[in-house]
């Protein structure tokens, strides 16, 4: 394998940390280029010294001043604002970008880093939510490959390979049901944050360990399954697997299915794109299949987890409706964070939104940005209307 000049969008969240772990163990392989951040500026700068990179981004405008002088005497170019993001994404220095920033503030660098030609490793779903059919048109137009990091996505395209032309018939794509997978509606309407947060299998940022526990996240995953793999709704199910061993399935025509298995660890499949197709070694735990005896599987529940059959309706009416969807979510979701919502007012406040905002059949990227500030002030309204009387 060639070295790999990387570009690390969101280098200081959980994906992006694991990410450089995964460099720091093969550093023959990969040359870090570029590393951004949002806000997280003493790690940011801790990152850009150990790598060596070239230029280092802090979205934050604030922050500038600090990063800029802490990194000027190692020769490190310091920017701020996301538009420095995206024209340096394009730069001839990069083969491929990790998009690892959280939410909808991912798709403008992810448009700007494929018209520019760059290998994509793809985890940032939400980019796929909000605008889907455009961004997957735009990366054939420019010949660039999505190469998934959500790991059920890592796993579905896994399975995938050596398959020739055979379409996918099915996709089982596994969930671990969340926290609150074995609790009683009423317990987990009375839940918050503090106990949202203790995902029993995944150690992530914030924002996806209330999206798993709500399994908006898998609702997330649903779609971003459709468009990465050209899949229809009602051939995309969800299967609840607490273990988190297979990381999903794929079905052919002749009932056969394919798993991709091993112990939840997010450095495989962030290892996996970034390497691709080759396989590197990793440090991490191999399987003992006696040691684990069994494995459990179940139908999901859309009374408990409503943000899932949202997710459903938003893919199968199309249009800007997964684009509201998703901005809601965020919105809503930071609000429970706040604790100034209940958790199944994050579901209320998108199923709202989703009913309040205007639909636009075939969105342009335009019509997509315009849809997230609007969904965005539509549910930040409905919450400020009912803020406490939850
Ligand atoms: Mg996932």
């Amino acid at each position: 394998m060639n070295k790999r000049r990387v570009a690390i969008l969101g280098s200081t969240g959980s994906i992006g940390r694991q990410a450089l772990d995964v460099i720091r163990q093969h550093r023959d392989l990969f040359e870090v280029e570029l590393l951004t951040a949002n806000n997280s500026s003493e790690l940011l700068i801790a990152q850009a010294r150990e790598f060596d990179v070239n230029s280092a981004v802090i979205c934050n405008e604030e922050k500038y001043d600090e990063v800029a002088s802490a990194l000027q005497k190692d020769g490190i170019k310091v920017f701020a604002g996301m538009d420095s993001v995206c024209s340096l994404v394009g730069g001839s220095n990069i083969d491929i970008v990790l998009t690892a920033m959280v939410g909808f503030s991912g798709l403008a660098s992810t448009v700007a880093a494929i018209k520019a030609g760059k290998a994509i490793a793809l985890a940032n779903k939400e980019t796929l939510v909000a605008a889907g059919s455009l961004v997957t048109a735009l990366a054939r137009e420019h010949g660039v490959p999505l190469l998934p990091v959500d790991s059920e996505h890592s796993a579905i395209f896994q399975c995938l390979q050596g398959c020739g032309n055979n379409r996918i018939s099915r996709i089982h794509l596994t969930a671990s049901g969340g926290p609150f997978r074995e609790w009683s509606r009423e317990k987990i309407a009375a839940a918050g944050p503090r106990e949202a947060l203790r995902h029993p299998n995944w150690q992530m940022g914030s924002k996806i360990t209330i999206d798993s526990a709500t399994m908006m996240n898998k609702g997330l995953e649903v779609i971003e399954a459709k468009w990465l793999f050209d899949v229809e709704p009602e051939d995309i199910r969800v299967v609840v697997h607490p273990e988190s061993i297979i990381h999903s399935m794929v079905e052919f025509a002749d009932g056969a299915v394919i798993a991709q298995l091993g112990h939840p660890d997010m450095r495989e499949p962030i290892q996996y794109a970034l390497a691709y197709p080759q396989r590197l070694n990793l440090d991490n735990r191999k399987l003992d299949f006696a040691a684990l005896g069994s494995l459990s599987f179940s139908a999901p529940d859309t009374e408990r987890f409503p943000a899932l059959g949202l997710a459903y309706e938003a893919l199968r009416r199309g249009g800007n409706l997964a684009c509201t969807m998703n901005a809601a979510n965020e919105i809503a979701v930071a609000a429970y964070l706040r604790e100034e919502i209940s958790f199944y007012g994050i579901s209320d406040i998108v199923a709202e939104t989703m009913d309040g905002v205007e639909f636009v059949a075939s969105p342009s990227l335009d019509d997509i940005f315009a849809t997230n500030e609007a969904a965005k002030e539509y549910a930040s309204a409905l919450i400020e209307k009912r803020k406490g009387r939850w």
